[in-house]
């Protein structure tokens, strides 16, 4: 034998170990667990785990710190293992506890530097954000622990307005809320997703009819106000695609929506395009207050009733 052969040899052998080394790391990050869990949807406050059950980041921070911490306890989380808070936009009902999150409990709060502006000038918000601060680029793709991270432009009446497309563990998870009217980027994002979050707001007929006053149904029904149930039903049997495994629908009204109504609107038009819900794909309601089960997001959709205490359990 050769130095040339020896050379070669080992070289072949190293290929193969880097090969077989390489596939054991991709099936390990294939199989984690991957979690979500919607601690509440809507206009009292929306706020979304998405991770592990080591850890994760939180989507928005609406509601409570104090409910966050209580429904990360109740899957053997806490603060310590948020990574950061994603922010959409600078709305009350999406930054009420970043102040507290970011300054109190240390979580960095990411977002543009323009929705940064919009959440500094918010009066409502208690705790100013110093340290926490932190920023990305609209548009531009990055990796953040185990999840790759991009945003996209969404049509609503804030500073701007974010969607997320993430991918973690071999899955792509995309939220989109609080949507004038669909985009190019928007529709992209749909077609790339296998777990989807998306503002099902109110039915057309139900706004028209309702109590609101004129301007607050134009500002709802405008390109920059909220999505109705028809036009999200359209946008998905307009993007459907196999891959899209469970659908989640968000920021339901309480005064111009009902959830039956809501699943009724989206599941018939998915099905006019060849998607049956229960069949094809599973379909959930986000409940406006309720913390919704944990939900292990894969092929096939998991419910995990996490045990919160006695005590807890009658505080949610
Ligand atoms: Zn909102
Ligand atoms: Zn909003």
């Amino acid at each position: 034998m050769n130095n040339y052969t020896i050379v070669l040899l080992f070289f072949s052998f190293f290929l193969k170990f880097l090969f077989i080394f390489a596939a054991h790391l991709r099936k390990r990050m294939e199989q984690e667990k991957v979690i979500f869990r919607c601690f509440g949807s809507g206009s009292s406050g929306n706020s979304y785990y998405l991770g592990t059950n080591r850890e994760g980041i939180l989507i928005d921070a609406g509601v409570s710190a104090r409910t966050i911490h209580r429904h990360l306890r109740a899957i053997g989380l806490d603060f310590s293992r948020i990574s950061g808070v994603f922010v959409t936009h600078d709305h009350a009902d999406h930054i009420r506890s970043v102040g507290t999150l970011g300054e109190r409990a240390h979580i960095p709060i990411y977002t543009t530097a323009l929705i940064h502006e919009g959440i500094d000038r918010n009066y409502g918000l208690r705790e100013k954000l110093k340290t926490s601060r932190k920023y990305f680029e609209k548009g531009v793709e990055f990796e953040f622990n185990d999840m790759t991270v991009n945003t996209f432009g969404v049509s609503h009446d804030s500073t701007d307005c974010l969607g997320y497309k993430i991918r973690l563990y071999g899955q792509t998870f995309v939220l989109i809320t609080d949507c004038g009217e669909p985009n190019a980027e928007i529709e992209q994002a749909i077609r790339e997703a296998n777990h989807l979050v998306i503002e099902a707001n109110h039915d057309e007929q139900m706004l028209l009819k309702g109590s609101y006053p004129t301007y607050l149904k134009q500002r709802i029904l405008s390109p920059r106000g909220h999505q109705s149930n028809q036009t999200c039903g359209q946008l998905l049997a307009d993007n459907f695609h196999e891959g899209l495994r469970n659908v989640f629908l968000c920021h339901l009204s309480q005064e111009n929506n009902d959830p039956d109504l809501a699943y009724h609107t989206i599941s018939e038009a998915t099905a006019q395009a060849g998607w049956v819900a229960g069949e094809d794909y599973f379909l959930k309601v986000l409940d406006r207050l309720v913390v919704s089960p944990v939900y292990v997001l894969g092929d096939s959709m998991i419910e995990e009733q996490p045990k919160h205490s006695k005590k807890e359990q009658e505080q949610i």
